[in-house]
C-alpha cells in the first residue's frame, strides 16, 4: 500500500526526532517481534532495542516500537543489523517497567504504582500519590464519559508511565533535552516518542536545604497547595487526558490526529472543580482562561486569525462573519505551532470542542471515530481534512461559525 505523505508538522519532528524525509511504503507484520542493533548519531555507542516494527519504509528505515513502549525512527545509515525474535510482541510486565524506568531515571527515583499508572518521581512523594489518585479517577471518567457503540474504546493493556522531576529547573533542562527549547518553559507535557506523561513536582522540593520554601508532605498540604494552583490541576489533567487518548484506542501516535480535536478535548477535561478533594472531576465546565482568551480574539482587531474592521464588538460580529476563518483550524496544525498565533488556536479549540459535545456530540464521537482509524505517519491533506469533517458533521468549519459564535456568545452567562 502506497502513502502520499507529507512534510511531519514541526512539533511533531521535534518529540518524534523524526525525519521528514521518510516514506513509509510497506506496513510491516506488527507481532513479529525483532532486535535493532543500531547507532543514534555518530558519536553514541550502538545501542541494541528488543520490539516491533509499526512501518518499514521503502529505503529500509523503520518506524520501531521497543518493550517500554518508545517508538524510535530508524534510517537505514543508522542501523547496523536486525534479526527476528521469538514470540509475539508485548509491553514489558509491569514489575520490569517500573524497574526499568528506576533504572533510568536513577536511585533517588522513587517509584508510586496504582492499578493503571506508574509513576516515577524525583519529587515529593506526597505529590505523586495526589496525581496517581487524580490520574486514576480521570480514566474511569474518561472511559466512562466515551462510552458510545460507535467508538470502542479500552483500558489500556499495560500500566502508563509518568515522570515527575525533582522541580521546575531539572524538568525544564531534561524537557530541553528531549523535546525542544520550546518545552522547557511548559509546566508539563506528553511525549509521544516515549508515550510518557512528564512533570514537576511544584509543591517544594524534597531536600529542605537546597530550596528556601518549606517542602510539602502532607496530604493537607497538597490539597492546599493545589487548590491555590488550579493551573497546576490543568496541566496534569490536560497531559494525562493526551495520553490515555493515545493509549484507549482513541488516537493513534504517529498517524493523522488533527490538533484542534487532541488539544481542544485535553483543554475540555483540564477544568479543575474545587468541589471535589484532588481538585478535579468535572468533566464540561467553562475554561474560562479560554474562554476569555477567544472572546478577546473576538472583540480586538481579529477574529479566527483575521483581521476585522476595527469598531466590531462582539455584538456585532455576526455580520462580519464572511471573515472568519475556523477553516483554516481545522484545515492544518500551523497555527498550534507559530508562537503568534497559538493562543488564540487552543482558546478555538476549546471552544469548538465546547460547543460540538453540547450539540453535536454523536457526530463528534463519529469524528473521533474517523480519526482514530487512521494509519501511522499517514498525513492528510487539507482538502482530505476538510472532506473528513463536512462528511461527518455536514457543514463546512466555515458555515459552523455562525452557530458556534452565538453559542460561545452565552456561555458562562447563563
Ligand atoms: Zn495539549
Amino acid at each position: 500500500m502506497k502513502y502520499r505523505l507529507r512534510s511531519f508538522p514541526f512539533w511533531l519532528v521535534m518529540l518524534l526526532g523524526v525525519s521528514t524525509r521518510m516514506s513509509a511504503e510497506e506496513s510491516a507484520p506488527m507481532e513479529q517481534t525483532w532486535e535493532v542493533t543500531f547507532v543514534a548519531s555518530k558519536d553514541s555507542s550502538p545501542k541494541v532495542i528488543a520490539g516491533r516494527i509499526l512501518i518499514e519504509a521503502q529505503d529500509g528505515g523503520i518506524l520501531f516500537e521497543d518493550r517500554v513502549g518508545v517508538i524510535w525512527n530508524i534510517t537505514p545509515d543508522q542501523q547496523i543489523s536486525r534479526t527476528s525474535g521469538e514470540g509475539t510482541y508485548a509491553l514489558l510486565p509491569a514489575d520490569e517497567l517500573a524497574a526499568s524506568l528506576k533504572n533510568e531515571l536513577g536511585e533517588s527515583t522513587e517509584i508510586v504504582r496504582s492499578e493503571h499508572y506508574i509513576i516515577a518521581t524525583a519529587g515529593n512523594r506526597s505529590h505523586a500519590e495526589w496525581c496517581v489518585e487524580l490520574f486514576e479517577e480521570l480514566m474511569t471518567t474518561f472511559l466512562a464519559y466515551w462510552e458510545s457503540s460507535e467508538l470502542s474504546l479500552e483500558l489500556p493493556e499495560s500500566p502508563l508511565l509518568v515522570v515527575i522531576h525533582r522541580d521546575r529547573a531539572t524538568f525544564a533542562e531534561a524537557a530541553r533535552i528531549e523535546a525542544g527549547p520550546e518545552f522547557a518553559q511548559a509546566n508539563g507535557y506528553y511525549s509521544m516518542k516515549t508515550n510518557r506523561v512528564v512533570l514537576f513536582d511544584p509543591t517544594g522540593n524534597r531536600k529542605p536545604s537546597t530550596n528556601r520554601r518549606s517542602p510539602v508532605r502532607s496530604r493537607s498540604d497538597i490539597q492546599r497547595f493545589m487548590a491555590a494552583n488550579p493551573h497546576v490541576i490543568a496541566t496534569t489533567i490536560h497531559e494525562a487526558t493526551h495520553q490515555l487518548a493515545y493509549n484507549s484506542g482513541m488516537h493513534t501516535r504517529y498517524a493523522d490526529n488533527p490538533l484542534w480535536l487532541t488539544e481542544g478535548m485535553a483543554l475540555y477535561f483540564e477544568v479543575p472543580d474545587k468541589r471535589v478533594r484532588t481538585g478535579w472531576g468535572k468533566i464540561g465546565g467553562v475554561n474560562r482562561p479560554r474562554l476569555d482568551r477567544f472572546r478577546k480574539s473576538l472583540s480586538g482587531t481579529q477574529t479566527f486569525g483575521r483581521p476585522i474592521a476595527k469598531g466590531t464588538g462582539e455584538n456585532s460580529l455576526l455580520p462580519s462573519l464572511r471573515d472568519a476563518r475556523l477553516t483554516s483550524l481545522v484545515a492544518d496544525d500551523t497555527r498550534f505551532s507559530d508562537p503568534q498565533a497559538r493562543e488564540v488556536a487552543y482558546a478555538e479549540a476549546w471552544a469548538l470542542t465546547h460547543f460540538l459535545l453540547a450539540n453535536h456530540r454523536h457526530q463528534y464521537i463519529r469524528y473521533i471515530a474517523k480519526c482514530s482509524e487512521g494509519a501511522h505517519l499517514r498525513w492528510k491533506s487539507r482538502e482530505e481534512r476538510l472532506q473528513d469533517f463536512k462528511e461527518v458533521f455536514n457543514v463546512t468549519p466555515d458555515e459552523m461559525e455562525v452557530d458556534l459564535l452565538r453559542y460561545v456568545a452565552k456561555l458562562g452567562r447563563r
